[in-house]
């Protein structure tokens, strides 16, 4: 541990954010040809694997990040190691290597795809390696997926290999002595992790090893582990190119502890659920926009592995229309749809192409109307602040408040609020006292963010999101009665307004397109008061302009997605 300590010392505090994404970027998931990058106008590829002459002159002009997996790469790294790859596997509490739970039918040479150890010495020189000759072969950044290594293997049992229980002293030691007594922790350096949890195992059939007292504080070192890992990853990229590369993870952020690392990363490029199965619209990706808005990096989403099979099974292109629409209207963007991957337990890993003629026109829409997009954010009408340890045990009920909130058209932000795995304060900064304030399960919070919070005089304050639902007046508001989200943006001066037809049917994969929908603005709250007129653009259509009369403007024709723009006088 004292190794680890003095290369974490050398390595410095963690680095600055480098800001790698605008919102007006169209960011490509995979390599694609030149034609199709001009297509859809891409700037950023995200996951680009290891650069080539080829794949580099195709995406000249775009950013390129390449990309190095932990999980998925074991075809790769057993090539690397043929001898000795065994070394560096996970190892569950039999001490038998296990496999990645979602690639069960990828094999390489008759062996099965074992997860492998992010703590192993063997496996972490590969993943090493890898982002070296990423950086060498000319990416301007990395992305890493799978960020979380061994800890995103957890929810099945995680990794009980040598390393990993040996390295567990270190992080006991560190603990303060009170929390060591608490736990019944009198000599950390003779604790086998191990050794205890099989016999106490043993002692009563059918227990879970979640249920061990020290599995929280397993389940800390872990993540705290996988973070450390990225950090010195990413002081590798720097190292090998000279000067700070930009770093991204698939940070699954409505997935549990996916934030763990977020200091190291400049953007999150992420699945995130869009339960396409509902088949409507919904409202969950919203909350992952907010999240990373709270941490202060975009997000290039993609959905999920499943929800891409049913698109492709279902043939509904139209309901990944309105992902993008919402995507960009919440200020970050659904990476381009142009190949993905799908995944379900019964078909494996298959891909879905999609139609461009679906899919390039909203895209180029943001291009060409970069304007709109960049340097704006999102307008709050109110605040809702919640700590990680609430989300982290309940993410639901976040994602519920959230989704009650959008369903009432209120306009929120959030305000997170560490815990022992995600270091982020909250800050006075994240809870402007002109916004009310809704606080979920205030006992969560760390003693400093409580402190916080009980000195902040909100212009209201609220316990319950029914509450806020029924006092919040929206700064703006659809008086036609259509299911329509509004998302509004602002910047000085100017405000934009994101509208997304939200009445998808599936039978026709679209939507109805809504007329003369009567939009009520509060020109004051937006930072536009004096605002005589609003520009209204669309995808496929030129801009208007239209008349603010009686602080309403009238929309003629809302098909999918429209955005109005507002000017102070
Ligand atoms: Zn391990």
């Amino acid at each position: 541990m004292i190794v680890f300590g003095l290369l974490l010392a050398a390595l410095g505090s963690v680095p600055a954010q480098i800001p790698v994404l605008k919102r007006s970027d169209v960011v490509f998931m995979s390599q694609a040809s030149r034609q199709r990058y001009e297509e859809y106008g891409a700037t950023v590829l995200a996951w680009g694997g290891k650069p080539t002459a080829q794949s580099l002159a195709e995406a000249k002009g775009l950013k390129f990040f390449g990309s190095v997996g932990m999980v998925t790469e074991f075809s790769r790294y057993y090539e690397r190691f043929p001898q000795t790859y065994e070394q560096g596997l996970c190892r569950d509490i039999q001490g038998q290597p296990y496999k990645v739970p979602w690639l069960t039918d990828h094999q390489h040479k008759g062996i099965p795809f074992w997860w492998c150890c992010t703590r192993q010495p063997l496996f972490r020189q590969y993943i090493s390696e890898r982002v070296i000759e990423t950086v060498k072969a000319g990416a301007d950044g990395v992305h890493i997926d799978d960020h979380l290594g061994t800890a995103g293997g957890m929810g099945n049992g995680g990794c009980f290999c040598d390393r990993c229980v040996d390295e567990f002293h270190g992080y006991l030691k560190s603990l303060p002595q009170d929390e060591r007594v608490r736990l019944g922790i009198q000599d950390p350096e003779s604790l086998n992790f191990l050794a205890v949890l099989r016999d106490w195992l043993a002692q009563q059939p059918g227990r879970k090893i979640q249920a061990h007292p020290l599995w929280s504080q397993w389940r800390i070192y872990q993540l705290r582990g996988a973070a450390r890992f990225m950090t010195e990853l990413r002081a590798l990229a720097a190292q090998t190119a000279g000067h700070p590369v930009p770093m991204s993870a698939n940070a699954g952020l409505l997935w549990g502890p996916h934030l763990n690392d977020y200091q190291t990363l400049d953007y999150f490029s992420a699945e995130i659920d869009h339960h396409a199965p509902q088949r409507h619209f919904n409202d969950n990706p919203l909350v992952a926009y907010r999240l990373a808005d709270a941490v202060g990096r975009p997000l290039a989403s993609t959905a999920s592995g499943q929800d891409w099979a049913f698109i492709k099974e279902k043939n509904l292109p139209g309901l990944v229309q309105g992902w993008i629409a919402l995507s960009y209207a919440a200020g970050h963007g659904l990476m381009a749809p142009n190949r993905q991957w799908c995944y379900t337990p019964e078909k494996g890993t298959h891909w879905y192409e999609g139609p461009k003629e679906k899919f390039a026109p909203l895209y180029q829409f943001v291009r060409q109307n970069a304007a709109i997009f960049d340097n704006y954010q999102n307008h709050a009408d109110i605040t809702v602040a919640f700590s990680q340890r609430t989300f982290d045990r309940n993410a639901g009920k976040i994602i519920g408040i959230c989704g009650k909130l959008s369903a009432a058209n209120i306009s929120y932000r959030l305000a997170l609020g560490g815990d022992e795995v995600v270091d982020h304060p909250l800050s006075v900064e994240a809870m402007p006292q002109t916004v009310p304030l809704l606080v979920v399960e205030p006992t969560d919070f760390t003693p400093e963010d409580q402190r916080l919070l009980a000195a902040l005089k909100p212009q209201k304050r609220y316990d319950s999101v029914e509450q806020a639902v029924t006092n919040v007046a929206p700064a703006v508001r659809i008086e036609t009665p259509v299911t329509v989200r509004i998302l509004p943006r602002v910047k000085p001066g100017s405000a934009v307004i994101h509208l997304v037809n939200w009445n998808y049917d599936d039978a026709r994969d679209g939507v109805e397109t809504v007329k003369n929908a009567k939009v009520k603005l509060n020109l004051q709250a937006l930072g536009v008061a004096g605002a005589t007129e609003a520009r209204f653009y669309s995808p496929g259509s030129q801009p208007v302009t239209l008349p603010i009369e009686q602080a309403a403007v009238t929309v003629p024709e809302l098909g999918l997605w429209a955005v109005l723009e507002l000017r102070g006088q």
